[in-house]
């Protein structure tokens, strides 16, 4: 059995995307979900990402139970003519984390790697903690070029974040093929490619890179969510689908905390 590097506590992140349509269902699952993750806070962290109306409504169901609460996206100014946009600045006191990158902004919406830099400084300037999405497409995995691909959003990122947020900072590798599909990438592949992550925090950040967490995520569910946390290389899951499952959520909670209280070797 393995035994992963517990030096960084798991954290399991729930981005319910533009989910659920009634405010009800959000509060009923976020009520659910800290109910489930009462007992296990000293080994995984929990942290819930449900869309900007919900803030507030979740924010209330999850007061004094230990999960956490985030944005899905953020824009990089604080404030000015930017119709429709809702900036990092602003969501400071309503949540801790932000989610920047996700496949889904890159790809629906354009976002470029030097975005997704922008907004990441801005949510770390702001004060929030920040889970960076960054995976290959289907395309760049077939011809070879996935560590090429992730390594270089990464370096992107870095390029524009100070090493004393380190702590405050999170990698998702994400296969872009992955999410969404049921197929999860196979955990030798994604050790390996969070492996090149490390390096490349490594190099950007020095020693202060050890206190950065690196997550899988792309179709982890409660049946292969251990094969990932307990590689030496993933600390966590960034979770979609699944994470609207208030019963599959608990069970993948439970999982990551097992492979989290197993004794160092
Ligand atoms: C995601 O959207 O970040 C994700 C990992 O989705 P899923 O778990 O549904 O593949």
């Amino acid at each position: 059995m393995l035994t992963p590097n517990r030096a960084r506590r798991p954290l399991l992140a729930a981005n319910w995307k533009m989910n659920p349509l009634a405010a009800a269902d959000a509060v009923e699952l976020a009520r659910r979900v800290s109910h489930a993750a009462r007992e296990h806070d000293s080994f995984v962290e929990v942290a819930l990402f449900p869309p900007f109306p919900w803030l507030l409504p979740v924010r209330d169901a999850l007061k004094g139970t230990g999960v956490e609460l985030g944005a899905q996206d953020c824009f990089w100014e604080r404030a000015g003519a930017f119709t429709g946009e809702v900036s990092a600045a602003m969501l400071t006191g309503w949540c801790g984390w932000m989610i920047v990158g996700h496949s889904e902004r890159r790809i629906i919406f354009g976002e470029t790697d030097e975005q997704v830099a922008r907004k990441a400084a801005a949510a770390m300037e702001a004060g929030l903690r920040v889970i960076v999405a960054v995976g290959e497409r289907e395309d760049q995995f077939v011809a070879g070029h996935t560590e090429q691909v992730v390594s270089g959003q990464v370096d992107v990122v870095l390029r524009q974040l100070a090493a004393s947020g380190a702590d405050r900072l999170v990698i998702a590798y994400e296969p872009v093929w992955a999410i969404g599909t049921g197929r999860n990438a196979d955990p030798p592949l994604a050790d390996r490619t969070m492996r090149a992550v490390r390096q490349r925090l490594e190099l950007g950040f020095g020693a202060r890179a050890a206190v950065v967490r690196v997550l899988y995520g792309g179709s982890v569910n409660a049946a292969n969510v251990t094969s990932y946390v307990e590689l030496d290389a993933c600390d966590g899951s960034l979770v979609g689908g699944a994470s609207l499952k208030a019963e599959e959520f608990s069970s993948m909670i439970e999982a990551v905390a097992a492979v989290s209280r197993r004794p160092a070797t």
